[in-house]
């Protein structure tokens, strides 16, 4: 059979080579219950519910912060009073069977929040579906028990909630879905576990079989169904591959990340939860390099209190065993906006200087926890000194509240192309600077960073603005580090060595090959190559460049090897 190759969305990176598994899901049976039976439905509909509440909340309990709060709130939702009467109308009333009745309930639930047309939102409408089909699985025992067969699984969805990768996350070596968003909550559980996740493929994958062959790359956004024998065994290989750098760099994980000419680099871990941490640590991660603390709360009904950060801070912290880290205030707006703050054009500080309020909560809850942990304070988007300034103003009148002398630092992201001009003058107000390529590249290169695949962080008028942050930096007698997802590019590697970062902050399960990677490399070597870099003017050419300065075993194992 001729290969298919169908292209998505990058969602979580690593390759998967597995056979095709469509969970059977019961349907709408349009079948009408008569009066007589309609109480018994109505029993077994909210039973159902019932059932997958409480599936939900034993899930949760064996997850640890974001993931757990995820899951959790999928709980609370079935046990919704609105939900669970349209439910029980649509039985008693319209006469639906139990399994039609939730799935309708369900849809037109997610179908409201949809119509919102905000993308967090419609993150939410795909979590209510997917406990629509859960708890509609569970009024029937056959349906109920379906699990995935043995072996390598890729899944095959239209959409999947973040329980149900958590849940099924033991069995599955990908999850392909026609639905979803990379920034969608079932993305989010995906890569903290590590599971390879393409979104927003063609419908056209629902026709597939069960038990076809699919090489899935969630680095690259693409899957090929059928793949000839050659490519198959070449992402076996790769798989192979990949797992064996994975085993090592755990086992290497106390070997310092030091390049072959003696330049160290801070390898520090991107963290939202403690799961991601403890995985972080155990590949000799040297702290947090930044911790989203806004991805605890996109579900918040109102501004989170000192309480509510300190609750989220606390259980992370503990695990970082005097380690330090870099924990950014609320980054707020855009594709993180939680469902209290509609759709607002502000985004990060500037938001959050906009409720001094709500930022002296958060600080508050920094402070308290600087007292046991060495912290960084990060502030995203930065635009300008002054804001920093302004942050700085309401720090010491936290602190001076709290009786608390000893400030931590402050670190400012450049993300911008403006923050990136104005970087000196933004160094001289801050303690560190630390790019956030997602945000820089897209928004230099005026590309959307969720939907589009065009915009790559080696372009060379990315470069240039990473190595005048740099010097900026340097000239300041401050770090910098690097925490987007080109930290982790391993074309990126040599150029961000090369520019003189002296920190990179990566995913939890990208540190090891990483730490591997920083040993295998020549810093004077990548300098060279990192200068001559900054006077081309497209990213093909950069790209050819660091092929050709890769060793050629390196350089022959192209782009699937991001997802190590
Ligand atoms: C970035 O923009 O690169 C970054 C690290 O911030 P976030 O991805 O959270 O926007
Ligand atoms: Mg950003």
């Amino acid at each position: 059979m001729a290969e298919q190759h169908l292209h998505g969305t990058p969602a979580s990176p690593g390759v998967a080579l597995g056979l095709v598994w469509l969970r059977p899901e019961r349907i709408d049976d349009g079948r009408h219950v008569a009066p007589a039976e309609r109480e018994a439905q109505r029993q077994v509909a909210l039973g159902a519910l019932s059932a997958a509440a409480e599936a939900l909340r034993e899930l949760a309990a064996g997850l640890d912060g974001e993931e757990a709060a995820i899951v959790e709130t999928g709980a609370m939702m079935a046990l919704d009073p609105a939900l669970t009467q349209s439910v029980a109308d649509a039985v008693t009333a319209d006469g639906l069977s139990a399994a039609a009745a939730i799935l309708r309930a369900t849809d037109g639930y997610a179908e409201t929040i949809a119509a919102l047309n905000d993308e967090t939102l419609a993150a939410r409408a795909d979590d209510v579906r997917s406990l629509g089909r859960r708890a509609a699985r569970l009024t029937s025992d056959d349906l109920a028990r379906e699990q995935p067969p043995g072996g390598e699984v890729i899944i095959v969805a239209h959409d999947l909630g973040p329980a149900d990768v958590a849940e099924l996350a033991g069995s599955l070596a990908g999850v392909a879905l026609v639905g979803g968003g990379a920034t969608g909550h079932a993305a989010i559980v995906a890569r903290s576990l590590g599971i390879p996740m393409v979104t927003g493929l063609a419908a056209e994958l629902l026709a597939v079989d069960s038990g076809a062959t699919v090489v899935l790359d969630g680095t690259a956004g693409s899957v090929i169904v059928d793949p000839s024998s050659a490519v198959s065994a070449a992402t076996a290989t790769e798989v192979q591959r990949n797992r064996r750098a994975a085993k090592r760099a755990r086992a290497e994980h106390s070997r310092p990340a030091v390049t072959t000419d003696g330049r160290k680099i801070a390898v520090l871990a991107n963290v939202a939860s403690r799961a991601e941490l403890d995985a972080a640590l155990a590949e000799g991660a040297e702290g947090i390099g930044l911790l989203r603390t806004e991805l605890a709360f996109l579900d918040a009904p109102d501004w989170p209190s000192e309480q509510q950060h300190s609750d989220a801070l606390r259980p992370i912290l503990a695990g970082l065993g005097g380690r330090c880290a870099i924990v950014r205030v609320l980054d707020f707006g855009a594709d993180k906006s939680p469902p209290f703050l509609g759709r607002i054009p502000e985004r990060g500080l500037e938001l959050l200087l906009a409720h001094p309020d709500a930022l002296l909560s958060q600080l508050r809850a920094i402070l308290q926890s600087a007292r046991d942990h060495e912290l960084v304070l990060l502030l995203p988007m930065v635009d300008s000194p002054s804001q920093i300034v302004e942050t700085r103003g309401l720090l010491e009148s936290a602190a001076g509240e709290l009786g608390i002398v000893s400030l931590p630092r402050i670190g400012s992201m450049v993300e911008t192309p403006a923050a990136a001009a104005d970087a000196r003058a933004i160094a001289a107000e801050c303690d560190l600077l630390s790019i956030g390529t997602n945000d820089l590249t897209a928004s230099t290169l005026g590309v959307n960073r969720f939907t589009s695949g065009d915009g790559v962080a080696h372009d060379p008028r990315v470069l240039r603005l990473i190595a005048s942050s740099v010097e900026a930096a340097h000239g300041a007698g401050i770090p910098i580090e690097v925490c987007g997802e080109a930290a982790s590019d391993p074309r990126m590697l040599p150029l961000l060595v090369g520019l003189g970062i002296d920190e990179l902050s990566v995913g939890a399960a990208q540190v090891g090959a990483v730490r591997a990677r920083i040993r295998a490399l020549d810093a004077a070597d990548a300098g060279r190559l990192a200068r001559s870099t900054l006077a081309m003017e497209a990213a093909e050419q950069v790209e050819a460049a660091v092929l050709r300065h890769q060793r050629p075993s390196e350089s022959t194992r192209g782009a699937v090897q991001v997802g190590l």
